[in-house]
């Protein structure tokens, strides 16, 4: 059976890594984290995801704001706070949260965000700096960035010789991680919905990491065994097992099968999910760090 990868854990690592680096800047700088997070209408899935991070943000000793904004609120309305929290010197991080509202365009947003302060690295300044292979002045995105420390709990910061296949190219993920394994040595394929016999393709994979937003798509004869298989998705499906009407998540890997062959494996949940909001507290400690002219802490 292979090693269940604690995603959990790991993340409590950073976490209290990011508290300690909070805590060093505000003794030696004055300079509290200061972490700005926006919201933009109802959803009440987004409305808890934004809930953990203001509140983990505060556990981190940071200086945590959300703006809960209308429904209604207009491309003005909602870049014209963004260039406030550009201005504010107090604030390090600023995170809107996706999807916006259907009326509202997310890419100007994003675009809109001060590179320094893109805590969630979406802005084309950071994806750029990835691209190009500088890992150091930019902020990671912070999936990607999380998954990439699971990884390299298993194998090292060097991955020369592996082949890692990653399933999805999102901006949001399937590309910003083949570019961070690439950076490792890696030798990367990134497989997509076009990708011909990609089961085959998979079984090459030393490093498997699927985020394509499928149920249990990943099988058990996709997997080389002894691979290392990160499973990035959430997928909510009907549970009848605990009750009638309940559901449960559940990855794009079918875990239990996968996990006979696998040589470790991240759960879902608790593999890369708390990561996510680790690595953003983890890109706003940095972002302070820069701001204050401080090296910033490694992750
Ligand atoms: P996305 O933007 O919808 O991208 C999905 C990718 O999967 C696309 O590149 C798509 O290919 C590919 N794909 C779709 N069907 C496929 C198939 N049958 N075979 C092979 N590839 C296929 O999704 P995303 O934002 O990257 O997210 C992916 C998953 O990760 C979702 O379940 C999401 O909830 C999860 N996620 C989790 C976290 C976390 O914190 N753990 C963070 C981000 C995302 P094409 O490009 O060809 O369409």
């Amino acid at each position: 059976m292979a090693l269940v990868i604690d995603g959990k854990q790991a993340a409590a690592s950073v976490v209290a890594a990011v508290t300690e680096a909070a805590g060093k800047l505000e003794a030696e700088a004055g300079i509290k984290p200061g972490l700005a997070v926006v919201i933009v209408g109802n959803d009440p899935a987004s409305h808890a995801y934004v809930n953990s991070k203001s509140k983990m943000a505060k556990q981190c000793g940071f200086n945590s704001i959300q703006h809960s904004l209308p429904e209604e609120t207009t491309q003005e309305e909602l870049e014209k706070l963004v260039a406030e929290l550009n201005a504010d010197p107090a604030i390090h991080g600023i995170l809107v949260q996706l999807p916006l509202p259907k009326h509202l365009n997310a890419e100007p947003v994003i675009l809109s965000i001060s590179p320094e302060k893109d805590v969630d690295g979406l802005h084309v300044v950071n994806a750029g700096k990835i691209a190009t292979g500088d890992l150091s002045t930019g902020l990671i995105s912070c999936t990607p960035a999380g998954a990439m420390l699971l990884v390299k709990q298993i194998h090292g910061d060097d991955l020369s010789g592996l082949n890692a296949v990653v399933i999805g190219r999102s901006n949001l993920f399937g590309k910003p991680m083949g570019l961070l394994l690439l950076a490792a040595n890696a030798t990367v394929t990134m497989a997509h919905s076009r990708t011909k016999d990609l089961a085959a393709v998979c079984r090459n994979a030393d490093i498997l990491v699927a985020a394509v937003g499928r149920a249990q798509m990943v099988k058990r004869d996709w997997v080389k065994p002894g691979a290392t298989v990160i499973d990035v998705g959430i997928n909510r499906v009907d549970a009848p097992e605990k009750d009638e009407g309940k559901t449960r998540l559940v990855g794009d890997v079918a875990y239990a099968e996968a996990a006979e062959v696998a040589g470790a494996i991240t759960p879902v949940p608790g593999g890369v999910g708390p990561m996510t909001i680790a690595m953003l507290m983890a890109n706003t400690v940095i972002a302070a760090h820069r701001a204050a002219g401080k090296t910033p802490p490694k992750f």
